[in-house]
């Protein structure tokens, strides 16, 4: 077996990845497959903080689309809440199967997380913990995304690898046009130019500034997490 290719990475899970495909909210079979396949991973000497995401329950954004009687922040906060539900979910599928976690959480929440502390998280890290990362940035007005670039880059991470449940970043929506072809480098600048759905703007842009390299691949393939641990060929490698 190949040792892995990475020291520390930030894994950035979706909240569509919890639930079953085409469907919202949680289940726990789907979130305990990802956990396994997680652990399967860290098993190859790796240290993973994971960035969840929560969009099986409330994204601000298409919350807030037509609908006056919500201000916009309120509704991101409330997409916030919804990644620590998933925390949650998380943490105990991970627990549940014998791995050592610790759920941090953006927005101060004495009985449910700790806050987020770089220092700490990353002690955790080096302690061999799975560190869940909740509450994404806690400001309103971004996603999950932008947070997992924040997160990669204050813990030291050599690589933030997005999961998602297509095979990369393709030419074109692979699930509604059968020519879109994959593509398995990019650079940064051609992600902006030609606005490919990699991960939200500021996010990309705050990779790019600091070289941050991100890799996008199918979770739902078995062991992808894992051959995406090892640094095996598969999916899409956004750098310079
Ligand atoms: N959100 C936010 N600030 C953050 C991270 C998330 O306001 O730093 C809100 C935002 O409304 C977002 C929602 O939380 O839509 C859920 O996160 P996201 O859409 O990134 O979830 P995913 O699509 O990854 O499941």
């Amino acid at each position: 077996m190949s040792e892995p290719k990475y020291k520390r990475l930030i894994l950035k899970l979706s909240g569509e990845s919890f639930a079953p495909p085409g469907e919202r909210g949680i289940s726990m079979p789907e979130v305990v497959h990802i956990a396994r396949q997680t652990i399967k991973a860290k098993e190859q000497g790796v240290e993973i903080a994971i960035v969840i995401g929560g969009g099986n329950i409330l994204r601000g954004a298409q919350f807030t689309a037509g609908n006056s009687t919500i201000h916009e922040a309120t509704a991101h906060y409330m997409g916030m809440l919804a990644t620590v539900i998933n925390g949650l979910a998380l943490q105990d599928a991970l627990e549940s199967l014998g791995c050592e976690t610790r759920l941090m959480s953006a927005i101060k929440m004495d009985g449910v997380a700790e806050p987020f502390i770089r220092r700490r998280a990353k002690r955790h890290l080096e302690k061999g913990r799975i560190v869940i990362l909740a509450a994404g940035t806690g400001a309103p007005f971004v996603t999950t995304d932008t947070a997992a670039a924040q997160k990669a880059l204050e813990l030291d991470a050599d690589i933030l690898m997005k999961a998602t449940r297509v095979d990369g970043v393709y030419t074109a929506d692979p699930e509604k046009d059968p020519d879109a072809e994959l593509y398995h480098e990019l650079t940064y600048a051609k992600v902006q130019e030609q606005g490919l759905r990699v991960m939200d703007p500021t996010a990309i842009a705050h990779c790019m500034e600091h070289n941050l390299p991100i890799l996008v691949f199918n979770y739902r393939t078995d062991g992808n997490i894992e051959r995406a641990v090892r640094g095996e060929t598969l999916g899409t490698r956004v750098g310079c």
